[in-house]
């Protein structure tokens, strides 16, 4: 059954205004979702606000088993799952198969997490007083998800706010929302308490978001989406000094040394371009290989490009499906043609198909360090790839960004590997591999791709207040 409506206070809520859900594969509407209102918007901050004293003061090890519980369950309807995430949103079964593997991951470790948040208590220097320091929950928090990972987005914000202790109000992109709806059904029979997770798919979502960022009640903001609509959202954020968590756009550049083992180099390049057609926030976008090897590079790269097999994300063996709209798969038909006019050369691809299906194909090509593609987040299963001279060259290009989210080194020395990942301004570096997110590890970026960490240690903390006592003994 494919849920539909809003879930607010523990209850599915129809409105009479209804926003169709599209299949990207062929256009055709999957189902007409419900739209919130202000009437609905004041109805999920209500609930939010109201759950929250009692669920902040649920023993954490309750909390934990919920998400335990909804952990388990997401495994085990995880095929229904995955062909709801590739309907929506286009992508292959196998990654959206992958991605509900990994949203639901996010459940299991802060399920362990809940357990382990420590206090400190320490003996002041001055010997006059006693230091305590304990966390406690932020209090009900606006989670902001966007298309391109329906499932993970929202469990890597859920997970760390319900072990917190925290209540929320989830609003998931409008291309989407049935994933989010999906697992808000998943917390509902693991037995989350009525009012602790809320989902509300206003359209526009602006209005709605001012709205809530407006209330003294809501006290945290966590956004995953473009940097665009991230600075707009910490704008606003700071007129009430809202604490915000902010994991925003990539331009992750892929590194490839004169020493690097080329086949290993291009089966990394496949997994980190081509995840998820490319739209990934972590996806390579720029790959800066060495002279002495980048022929070698380019021509295999080409070569397993070519073998892709593009179809409609439920085709048996599709390995890449379509973009989340026409609109995006324009836009990034729009980045080739410009590029190509400056220059660029295409060795594979670089024509968007015929057809009604939101299609673009596996597209290499070679351009100038100058090229203005270099500059945009393509979102798409297209290779750039520029020729450098030198380590320094390398760094310094790929350096030259105002992203850093994460950025990828092959290298057959790993000293040299480990000196170069030092050079990165991203806040994740992967060597030679070609993908790293882990619900263990800290996810997040450096300089315009945002403000925090989720995940690893770090993620619950996003939901936790620290608070320092003092006290004479
Ligand atoms: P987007 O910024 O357009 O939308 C993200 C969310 O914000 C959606 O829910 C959308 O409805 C909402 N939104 C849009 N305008 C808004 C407004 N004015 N006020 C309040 N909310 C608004 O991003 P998208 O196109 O859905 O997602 C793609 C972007 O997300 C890419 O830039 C990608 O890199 C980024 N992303 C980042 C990470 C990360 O962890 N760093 C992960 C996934 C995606």
């Amino acid at each position: 059954m494919i849920r539909s409506d809003l879930y607010i206070n523990g209850e599915w809520v129809p409105t009479a205004k209804r926003h169709p859900v599209y299949d990207p594969s062929d256009n055709s509407v999957i189902t007409e979702i419900a739209v919130a209102g202000d009437k609905e918007v004041d109805a999920a901050l209500e609930a939010a606000a109201a759950a929250f004293p009692t669920f902040a003061k649920m023993p954490a090890r309750a909390r934990g088993e919920i998400l335990r519980k909804a952990f388990e369950i997401m495994i085990a309807e995880a095929d229904d799952l995955a062909r709801l995430v590739s309907r929506e949103n286009g992508k292959v079964f196998s990654d959206a198969k992958g991605e509900i593997l990994y949203a639901a991951e996010f459940f299991r470790w802060f399920s362990e997490e809940a357990v382990r948040v420590n206090g400190e208590f320490r003996h002041a220097p001055s010997g006059d007083k006693r230091i305590l320091v304990t966390h406690q929950p932020v209090g009900v928090s606006l989670l902001i998800t966007p298309w391109n990972f329906p499932a993970a987005m929202a469990t890597r914000k859920i997970g760390p706010a319900v072990a917190a202790g925290c209540t929320v109000i989830v609003k998931p992109a409008m291309e989407t929302p049935l994933t989010t709806l999906a697992i808000a059904d998943i917390l509902h029979r693991a037995g989350l308490p009525a009012g602790v997770v809320n989902v509300i798919t206003p359209t526009p979502a602006g209005p709605a978001v001012t709205r809530l960022l407006e209330d003294p009640r809501v006290k945290n903001l966590s956004f995953t989406g473009s940097t665009q609509v991230g600075k707009l959202l910490l704008k606003q954020a700071a007129d009430r000094v809202i604490r915000t968590s902010m994991e925003l756009g990539g331009n992750a550049p892929f590194i490839v040394l004169d020493d690097a083992n080329i086949d290993d180099a291009v089966a990394g390049a496949m997994l980190a371009k081509l995840r998820n057609g490319g739209a990934a926030c972590t996806a390579a976008n720029r790959f800066y290989v060495s002279k002495k090897v980048a022929k070698e590079f380019v021509d295999k790269l080409t070569e397993a490009m070519s073998k892709i097999k593009m179809a409609s994300g439920l085709t048996e063996g599709a390995q890449l499906g379509a973009s989340v709209s026409i609109k995006e798969r324009d836009k990034i038909a729009d980045l080739v043609d410009s590029s190509v006019k400056q220059g660029g050369k295409v060795t594979l691809g670089g024509a968007k198909p015929t057809g009604d299906g939101a299609f673009y194909p596996p597209t290499v090509m070679t351009v100038a360090a100058d090229n203005d593609i270099l500059k945009e987040e393509i979102f798409g299963p297209v290779a750039v790839v520029v020729t450098v001279d030198s380590d320094e060259e390398a760094i310094r290009l790929a350096n030259d960004t105002d992203y850093g989210l994460i950025s990828y080194v092959y290298s057959g020395a790993l000293d040299r590997a480990i000196r170069v990942s030092e050079a990165m301004e991203s806040g994740m570096v992967a060597i030679n591999r070609g993908v790293i997110s882990d619900p263990a590890a800290p996810f997040g970026g450096y300089k315009e791709s945002g403000l925090g960490r989720e995940g690893g240690f770090d993620g619950i903390h996003e939901f936790l207040e620290k608070k320092y006592i003092g006290v004479t003994i």
